[in-house]
C-alpha cells in the first residue's frame, strides 16, 4: 500500500504542521491508524480526508477568493489579481474603501504581487463582492497565468509576453473537454526586461530569449529561473503555446492535483527534441521593484512597497489622492509586495514619493525594511507562533547589517512560509518552544540551530555583530555570512 507520511499530509492539506500533528494527536484515524508522529497513511485515506475537511478554505489547492475566502486569525481573507494589468486610482481608491468596509481596512500586497483584503466576516462577503463588481475589477479566474508586471511598457523586453498570456488563455479556455488542473497551479511567462519573474518559482515557465532580430521561447518545468528543468528550447510562439498546452493535458492525465514536479522531464525533453545548445545563456538578476524605474528614454514608473507588505486603506487612500493629483493613471501590483505607479513625470515624481514615504510605503530600493519579510504573524494568523512583523520592525532597529540588499530575512510566523514560499539565506521560523533558524533554506528546512522564546533580539544582536566584525572590505552581508558558514552563524545564535 502506498503510504503518505504525516508531514507530506500536513503539506497537501495546507494546514500548519503543528496543526496537522496536532489533529493527529486528537485521534484522527483512517484505515484504523491514528495520525501522529511517523504514521503512514494510505494515498486514498489522505484524498478523503482532504476532501472531507470541515474547513475548505484551508485546503491547500483551495486558493483563497472572493468565493472561496480563506479563515485567518484576524477573520476572513480574500486574495485577487484582476485580469487587467493594472487598476486605475478610482478603482485602487474603491479597493480601499471596500476593505474598510467589509474587512478591518488592512491590504497586503504578496511575493507574487496578488492583493490580499484581510478581516471580512462571512455576512459582509457580499457586500464586499458587489463593491468590487461595481468598481470593474474582474477578478482573474482558472489557470494563473503570471507576467512581468512591465510587460508591455518596458523597453528592454524581448516579446510581449502579455500578448502570449492572452493567446494561451484563449487556447485553455477552447480546450474541450476543460482541463481539471490544481488550483495552485502557475504558468509563467517572462519576456524579458527589467523586472522579470526569476524569483518566483512555477509550475510551468516560458523565457524569451533573443535569436537574430526575433525572439524565441524556452520551456522549463517545476521551479524558479534557476531551478526549473528545461525541457524544450527556441520555441516560436505558436510552438510555446502548444507545447505548454500539451504540458496541461499530461497533467490532468495524472490527476486533478498534478503539479510541474510530477511531469517527467526526460520524457518531455524526448518529445520536444531539446536541444541544450539552443537554450539562451542567463541573464541578469532583475531590478528592485522599489525606487524609480526607467522604462523607456521619457517614462519612469514608481515603485513603492507597503512597510512588510501591508498598508492601512486609510494610508492608502490618503497617499491616493496625491498620487491622483500628481499624474498617476495606472496602478500595478509587482512581486516581491510592492506596486509601480504609471504616469508620473519628472517634476512630479518627487512629490509623490515623499507624500508616499509620509503614508506608510518604502520608497527606495536600498531601504534595509524591504529585506525583511514578516508574514502576517500573531494577530492576523490563528497558527503564528510571533509576532513577525514586530520582529521585523526589531530586526531593522538591532541588525541592519544583514539588511544590506544582498540577502532577505524572512520572519516566518510557522513552518508553512506564506510570506516567502522559496529559498532564503535566514529564516526566522516560529514553533511552540521558541524559533528555528534556516540558513539557505525555506521555512520548512531543517533550522540550523533554536532559540527560546525570550532570546530573538539577542540573537538578532549576535547576528548583525557578527557580519559587522567579520565583513572583509567589499564583501556583502551574504557573501560575509556564506564565507563564516553555518557553524558559525549557528555558535553565534547560541551566544545571543
Ligand atoms: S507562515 Fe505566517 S501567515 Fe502563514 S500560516 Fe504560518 S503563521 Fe500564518
Amino acid at each position: 500500500m502506498s503510504g503518505i507520511h504525516a508531514k507530506s499530509f500536513a503539506r497537501r492539506t495546507g494546514l500548519c504542521e503543528e496543526m496537522s500533528l496536532m489533529k493527529g494527536s486528537l485521534m484522527v484515524v483512517t484505515d484504523g491508524q491514528t495520525m501522529e508522529g511517523q504514521a503512514c497513511f494510505s494515498q486514498e485515506s489522505v484524498d478523503r480526508l482532504v476532501d472531507a475537511s470541515p474547513l475548505p478554505s484551508m485546503v491547500r489547492g483551495a486558493c483563497p477568493s472572493l468565493s472561496t475566502p480563506m479563515q485567518t486569525g484576524d477573520g476572513l481573507l480574500v486574495r485577487l489579481r484582476p485580469t487587467t494589468p493594472g487598476l486605475t486610482v478610482a478603482q485602487f481608491r474603491a479597493l480601499a474603501e471596500a476593505a474598510e468596509t467589509h474587512g478591518n481596512g488592512l491590504i497586503e500586497i504578496t511575493a507574487r504581487g496578488n492583493l490580499q483584503l484581510r478581516g471580512m466576516r462571512p455576512q459582509s462577503m457580499d457586500g464586499l463582492a458587489a463593491d468590487i463588481d461595481r468598481a470593474g475589477i474582474v477578478p482573474e479566474s482558472g489557470v494563473a497565468i503570471e507576467v512581468p508586471p512591465l510587460s508591455g511598457l518596458d523597453s528592454l523586453e524581448i516579446a510581449n509576453a502579455r500578448d502570449i498570456a492572452n493567446h494561451l488563455r484563449r487556447a485553455i479556455d477552447a480546450l474541450e473537454p476543460k482541463p481539471l488542473l490544481a488550483a495552485k497551479l502557475t504558468i509563467i511567462i517572462d519576456g524579458d526586461g527589467r523586472l522579470t519573474l526569476d524569483g518566483l518559482s512555477a509550475d510551468i515557465r516560458l523565457r524569451a530569449e533573443m535569436s537574430g532580430s526575433t525572439h524565441l521561447w524556452s520551456l522549463a518545468i517545476a521551479g524558479t529561473a534557476a531551478t526549473a528543468k528545461p525541457v524544450a528550447a527556441a520555441l516560436s510562439d505558436e510552438q510555446a503555446i502548444t507545447a505548454v498546452i500539451a504540458l496541461l493535458k499530461s497533467l490532468v492525465e495524472i490527476g486533478p492535483r498534478a503539479r510541474g514536479r510530477d511531469l517527467d522531464a526526460e520524457v518531455l525533453r524526448e518529445q520536444f527534441q531539446f536541444d541544450e545548445a539552443k537554450m539562451g545563456n542567463a541573464r541578469g538578476p532583475s531590478i528592485s521593484a522599489v525606487g524609480i524605474i526607467q522604462l523607456d528614454e521619457t517614462r519612469n514608473a514608481l515603485g513603492l512597497r507597503p512597510s512588510f507588505g501591508q498598508i492601512h486603506a486609510a494610508d492608502l487612500r490618503r497617499f491616493l489622492g496625491v498620487a491622483e493629483m500628481a499624474g498617476v493613471n495606472e496602478i500595478r501590483t509587482a512581486p516581491d509586495h510592492a506596486m509601480l505607479l504609471l504616469g508620473l513625470t519628472p517634476s512630479t515624481m518627487e512629490h509623490a514619493r515623499t507624500t508616499a514615504a509620509s503614508c506608510g510605503f518604502r520608497t527606495r530600493a536600498g531601504d534595509p525594511a524591504n529585506y525583511a519579510i514578516p508574514c502576517s504573524g500573531a494577530g492576523a494568523c490563528a497558527s503564528a507562533h510571533y509576532a513577525t512583523r514586530q520582529s521585523a520592525t526589531d530586526l531593522v532597529d538591532i541588525a541592519p547589517e544583514l539588511l544590506d540588499g544582498s540577502l532577505k530575512v524572512h520572519l516566518s510566523g510557522c513552518g508553512k512560509g506564506c510570506a516567502h514560499p522559496g529559498q532564503t539565506m535566514l529564516a526566522i521560523v516560529g514553533a511552540a518552544t521558541g524559533y528555528g533558524i534556516v540558513v539557505n533554506g525555506s521555512a520548512s528546512s531543517e533550522p540550523v540551530a533554536y532559540i527560546g522564546k525570550e532570546k530573538l533580539k539577542s540573537a538578532l544582536a549576535e547576528l548583525g555583530g557578527l557580519v559587522r566584525n567579520n565583513k572583509a572590505a567589499g564583501e556583502s552581508a551574504q557573501q560575509c555570512l556564506k564565507r563564516l558558514g553555518r557553524d558559525a552563524i549557528a555558535t553565534a545564535l547560541r551566544q545571543g
